[in-house]
């Protein structure tokens, strides 16, 4: 895992994460707190909407429970100059009672001024043409009935009637009280409303027809919004509910709440600009994103100079381990050449008097028999000056490479070139006749190399080797004494003819006797 993914591979992972962590942390919590400002957008336009419908109601309702009144009172009372009195006394009185109230009047079944709350009664004028009189005489039901908005003939003011039919006694139309309120009375209501630079507010019938709007435009008072999204949202039900919506009117996307008045045929909407609204929201969140997005791009900067610096880090540590590497193999190297002779393979001289050091001293420990061969090349001056050095050099090695064949591999055996053309064998825990034997075979596989040697009587290459064993004991023997035994030996056998191995005498007793008894000084 660590090989196939550096170090490096992770840390740009890791910086990676912590930047793009802080940049969805950013984007989710901005994004909640949008959907946390539209809710609240939702709850304030229900409150307003809940608001407005609750004050049309009372506004309306008040109106009409005087309308309701009178319209009794003529029914029983009938319409004598007594009881018409009475009736202006009583529209005077409600009237300036109720604010909201332009004013109360009362028509015959002609549309004729009857009675009304005005100090004088303008006998002239007629109301037969209005709508909420058109809609009493064709219709029996004894229900009120709120008209579209008009401009008054008593006051030119913009005013919303509620009207009553009055029934004859025989059922048939007598006639219409009409209560009229004043526009103005809703518009200073919705102004008061908070629904910020962009929010609108309006009360429509059900039927889709708009009584008055904020902002305020007389032009859109009357207009027939039927087609609108706002009433095809609210038409199926005539529940309460939320939409949001474009407008007709001024091109401006809202969150609407609507709701239907409880008890006449009017719905309320309440609006607020979903721009605006999030204006703020937007603005924050602009500035937040971009101190998260420089605080994204400094740790990225910060991190990838890091991770660059991890890396020649680990490029540093990889190249320093490479030259140690290196430095080890040259170590090795040079070791295996100081220990090594260059021109046979074989251990050098060095090698071979460390070796001989331990093994004497071991062979003294645990009181085993040490031998030792010591070999020597035949008439080699003859043959460096028959075929030249160079080619001396080449037998040395033949002989050498046969030598090293020939010998035992048992750990601690050593074969090493001695001196010119003197070669050592080390053999630990070998008696004087193993090593002999040892040194034989040796002696023989040389000889059987069949190495010309036209200055030699044998007339090919040969060895002569001296074999001395020794069981060292402390402060009697040095090491020097095998070799020097072992030589004597080589003496010997190079004076007996050559091309042979000849055992060292006085050692070779010495091996077998006893250990001397411990000194008494
Ligand atoms: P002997 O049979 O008595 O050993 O006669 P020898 O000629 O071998 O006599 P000795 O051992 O004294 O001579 C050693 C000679 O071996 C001396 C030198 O010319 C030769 N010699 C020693 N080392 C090397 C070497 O590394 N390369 C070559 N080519 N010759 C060497
Ligand atoms: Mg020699
Ligand atoms: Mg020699």
């Amino acid at each position: 895992m660590h090989r196939r993914f550096p170090i490096v591979f992770w840390a740009r992972v890791f910086v990676g994460v912590v930047c793009l962590a802080l940049v969805a942390i950013d984007g989710w919590r901005s994004w909640t707190a949008r959907a946390e400002r539209l809710l609240e957008m939702e709850r304030a336009t229900f409150n307003l909407a809940r608001a407005m419908a609750q004050q049309a109601d009372d506004s309306i309702k008040a109106a009409d429970t005087s309308v309701a009144e009178l319209v009794e009172r003529i029914e029983v009372d009938g319409l004598g100059e007594a009881a018409l009195a009475r009736l202006h006394t009583r529209m005077v009185a409600q009237v300036a009672n109720l604010p909201q109230l332009g004013g109360l009047f009362a028509y015959d079944e002609q549309g004729r001024w009857l009675v009304n709350s005005r100090p004088l009664l303008n006998a002239t004028l007629n109301n037969a043409d209005r709508e909420y009189f058109r809609h009493h005489r064709s219709h029996p039901g004894r229900a009120a009935y709120v008209g579209l908005p008009v401009v008054s003939r008593s006051t030119g003011q913009w005013i919303i009637p509620v009207s009553r039919r009055i029934d004859k006694p025989d059922g048939g139309f007598g006639g219409v009280v009409l209560a009229t309120v004043d526009l103005d009375h809703f518009r200073r209501f919705y102004q008061s409303l908070d629904v910020g630079r962009h929010g609108a507010v309006a009360l429509f019938n059900n039927a889709g027809v708009l009584l008055l709007r904020r902002p305020f435009d007389d032009a859109t008072i009357g207009q027939d919004l039927r087609g609108s999204n706002l009433y095809a949202a609210f038409m199926p039900q005539r529940l309460a509910g939320s939409a949001s919506l474009l407008s007709p009117l001024d091109g401006q996307v809202r969150l609407n709440s609507y709701r239907p008045l409880q008890h006449y045929p009017l719905f309320v909407t309440a609006a607020l600009s979903r721009d605006e609204m999030l204006a703020q929201w937007r603005r924050d969140t602009f500035l937040r994103s971009l101190g998260v997005l420089l605080l994204a791009a400094m740790l990225g900067l910060f991190g990838q100079r890091l991770v660059r610096q991890i890396g020649l880090r680990e490029r540093a540590e990889g190249e320093l381990r490479a030259a140690r590497d290196a430095l080890e193999q040259v170590n090795r190297t040079l070791e295996r050449q100081a220990m090594q002779d260059g021109l046979t393979g074989l251990a050098n001289r060095r090698q071979f008097d460390v070796t001989l050091g331990n093994e004497f001293s071991r062979a003294m420990r645990y009181q085993h028999l040490l031998a030792f061969v010591m070999v020597d090349v035949d008439y080699f001056k003859q043959y460096n000056d028959e075929y030249g050095h160079s080619k001396g050099d080449d037998c040395l090695r033949a002989v050498c490479a046969q030598i090293r064949a020939q010998t035992p591999k048992r750990p601690g055996d050593l074969t090493a070139r001695y001196g010119g053309e003197e070669l050592a064998i080390l053999l630990p825990d070998t008696d004087l006749a193993g090593a002999h034997a040892v040194a034989e075979r040796v002696r023989a596989a040389v000889e059987a190399l069949q190495l010309p040697h036209a200055a030699s009587p044998f007339g090919v290459v040969t060895i002569s080797a001296g074999v001395a064993t020794l069981m060292p004991q402390r402060d009697v023997h040095l090491a020097g004494m095998l070799v020097d035994a072992a030589d004597q030996a080589l003496y010997g056998a190079k004076s007996d003819g050559r091309n042979r191995v000849a055992r060292a005498p006085v050692l070779a007793r010495l091996a077998t006797e006893p250990p001397p008894p411990p000194r008494t000084t």
